[in-house]
């Protein structure tokens, strides 16, 4: 069986874990009330879809 002749170092772990973090999640104007939305989501400001209420805010 392989096995690593080394232990992987701090910086090298690193190097291998810059790629790992989370992207910023995409976000659009709502076309109704310009709030910040997610695209294909239901606006949580306002409740609106497609031009359309869907959901009742209070
Ligand atoms: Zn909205």
């Amino acid at each position: 069986m392989a096995v690593p002749k080394r232990k992987t170092s701090p910086s090298k772990r690193g190097m291998r874990r810059s790629h790992d973090s989370l992207k910023v999640e995409a976000f659009q104007e709502c076309s109704n009330c310009g709030e910040l939305k997610r695209p294909h989501h239901v606006c949580n400001a306002c409740g609106h879809y497609n031009g359309r209420e869907i959901l009742a805010v209070a």
